[in-house]
């Protein structure tokens, strides 16, 4: 286990306060900002002034106060110098691999990850002259031999979406960095509960949409990362983020704020929940993959990497082995038993529920699909807390029952 603890890391960020003395920030909605004097203008585009020199803000796709406030916090939770927050977890994902690689490069890639990911890597990086060799990322020994001159990047999910293969990050950092390598690690299953850049991640990126924001009301993301390297990103002449343009909405950012103090213990629910659940459909005998079950193959590594006191995440996977198989099992769980919600995404305060092969991983091909053992039938169920854990435990079962031992 790690000692790093990001909920106080979080705390000691400088607070944000609203104008009057509001508890709760401003919301700065401008989309321009004006200046006193008419030399400011030429210096704040040459970087001489900027936010963080002198105070001051100039157009709000470069950057904007409330913007500013929510990435500040984001870096102090992962300890990271700097951040960028974005209109969506593809845009951080999109915007950091290509200011990392340029036509000619290479990437190494998880063959686990989320499918808009998967199709960006494989059917839309290509087209700029960009390849990626897809590889299971449990053995570094492969991750190692796809390594070629053009490499330039490793990009993993912490926790492999949908199937919760478990990235050793330490390990993966030491291969890039030993080979002049950034890492890249999408952390959105687990936040809290894994801190990459404390453990050699170069950047890390995160889909807000999810656990961080909880409400499933908005779409966000963030980089998070140098200095130097959210510079890059934000360049006037080359900065994916200033020049791709998918800025954050301060309004989003506002709600956001008003969110993550929250986090910490909605994380602790959420893992809660999914290990009391997990735990009961292994006694039952059902085939439930979780990484906080000792039965996972990754659960001694994940244990070595976690920070006190979130758990192992949110997010349990079930093999009803076939399509027919799960969406009955999601039909009851929804409809009769009003367990949780048929639908894509996580870390709402419901359970969401979907079956993975032919939405949120319908981007990889079946072929390549088995091969990273995503079976047809795998439920990933997103636990969410509301209701009590005893009555969603008595759903879970009836369903589990009705469907599974049939
Ligand atoms: N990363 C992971 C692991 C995801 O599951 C998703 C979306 O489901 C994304 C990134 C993309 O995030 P967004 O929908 O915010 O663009």
């Amino acid at each position: 286990m790690q000692t790093y603890t990001p909920e106080l890391a979080l705390i000691s960020a400088r607070r944000e306060f609203g104008e009057h003395g509001g508890v709760a920030p401003s919301i700065s909605r401008s989309a321009t900002f004006t200046v006193v004097d008419p030399h400011t203008l030429p210096e704040i585009f040459k970087g001489a002034k900027g936010p963080e020199k002198g105070g001051c803000f100039l157009y709000s796709r470069h950057f904007n106060p409330t913007v500013s406030v929510l990435g500040r916090y984001l870096a102090a939770m992962e300890g990271t110098e700097a951040c960028m927050c974005t209109a969506s977890g593809m845009s951080a994902i999109a915007c950091t691999l290509l200011q990392l690689c340029k036509q000619g490069d290479h990437i190494v890639s998880s063959d686990t990850i989320y499918g808009g990911t998967h199709a960006f890597l494989a059917d839309l990086l290509p087209r700029f002259g960009i390849q990626t060799t897809f590889v299971d990322i449990t053995s570094s020994a492969k991750v190692e031999a796809a390594i070629c001159k053009e490499t330039k990047v490793i990009y993993t999910e912490s926790m492999g979406n949908p199937t919760l293969k478990i990235a050793d990050i330490p390990t993966l950092s030491k291969l890039a960095h030993a080979n002049s390598l950034k890492l890249v690690v999408d952390n959105t299953f687990a936040p809290m509960v894994l801190s990459p850049a404390q453990m050699g991640a170069d950047v890390v990126v995160y889909s807000m949409t999810k656990f961080i924001n909880g409400a499933s009301d908005l779409i966000a993301g963030a980089v998070c990362s140098s200095t130097d390297f959210i510079k890059s990103l934000m360049d006037l002449h080359q900065g994916m983020i200033m020049l791709l343009g998918p800025t954050m909405d301060p309004r989003v950012a506002f709600d956001i704020i008003q969110r993550l103090p929250h986090l910490p213990l909605r994380m602790r629910e959420h893992s809660r929940r999914a290990m009391a659940m997990a735990r009961m459909l292994e006694e039952m005998n059902m085939p439930v993959i979780y990484p906080g079950l000792e039965s996972h193959p990754q659960h001694n590594l994940l244990q070595s990497m976690i920070n006190r006191r979130y758990g192992h995440g949110g997010i349990i996977a079930i093999d009803c082995k076939t399509l027919e198989k799960a969406e009955q099992f999601l039909d009851i769980l929804q409809n009769k038993e009003k367990f949780g919600l048929i639908a894509v995404s996580l870390g709402y305060f419901d359970t969401l529920m979907s079956c993975s092969g032919t939405s949120t991983s319908s981007e990889i091909p079946q072929e390549e699909q088995r091969q990273i053992g995503l079976s047809p039938g795998l439920v990933r169920l997103a636990v969410g807390y509301t209701g009590t854990l005893e009555a969603r435990l008595a759903q879970l079962k009836k369903a589990a029952e009705t469907v599974l031992t049939a």
